[in-house]
């Protein structure tokens, strides 16, 4: 699996393509770069089999109308629980003040444990709310590489201060579905740089003994 990561906006979101060896490509989280994204679609020719969405906060879906207009069929996956907060992105991004316009109706749910293929990759799908209602992760386990979107971070979590957010939830998440997976996996986030699953188990002070990361 080919990852390409594209940042931008006021939250510094990342956005990525995840190109199959095979051909076929997901888009993950468009955010504010999704022109951007667009361009290497269309530049590369590629085949995107799906937009795919770890949560619904604004800087993670605000780019989906530049991809749908490019793609105007392509679907678009969601966890369930978070519909009530996609519905809500628009009104969202007017309190941030900017405007998103009306979202494409998401097109499949995600449902935990089951899984996503595409061309010869196939992602695991696990269940990681905490962050934000109905958060996925993603999880590829030939390529040892998984998309969290704002569960963790190099050296953080997600935040649990926002509607739906909470940090026991958030910290079960990432003791069951994240630390069980091996720890050479590669963990592309929503922010920051891209870190692994054993760079975090020792060294994030959110998840460490010794500065009361005990509650992971
Ligand atoms: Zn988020
Ligand atoms: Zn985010």
């Amino acid at each position: 699996m080919r990852v390409r990561t594209f940042t931008g906006g006021g939250f510094g979101e990342n956005a990525y393509l995840a190109v199959s060896a095979a051909g076929p490509a997901v888009v993950i989280d468009p955010g504010a770069d999704a022109p951007r994204i667009a361009d290497a679609i269309e530049a590369e020719g590629l085949d995107v089999s799906a937009v795919l969405l770890t949560h619904a906060h604004i800087d993670h879906v605000d780019g989906l109308g530049h991809i749908r207009r490019i793609l105007p069929e392509v679907p678009i996956w969601i966890h369930p629980d978070a519909i009530g907060m996609y519905r809500a992105a628009p009104q969202q991004a007017a309190r941030f003040g900017f405007e998103l316009g009306d979202l494409p109706e998401p097109t499949d749910h995600f449902v935990p444990g089951d899984s996503f293929a595409f061309g010869d990759c196939t992602f695991e799908v696990r269940f990681t709310p905490g962050h934000a209602p109905g958060h996925v992760t993603l999880f590829e386990p030939k390529a040892q590489v998984a998309f969290v979107g704002d569960v963790v971070f190099h050296g953080s979590i997600g935040r649990t201060d926002l509607p739906g957010g909470d940090m026991q939830t958030l910290m079960k998440s990432i003791r069951e579905e994240i630390l069980t997976l091996p720890d050479d996996t590669v963990l592309y986030s929503g922010h920051g740089p891209p870190t692994t699953v054993g760079a975090e188990r020792v060294g994030n002070p959110f998840l460490i003994p010794h500065y009361g990361g005990e509650l992971a």
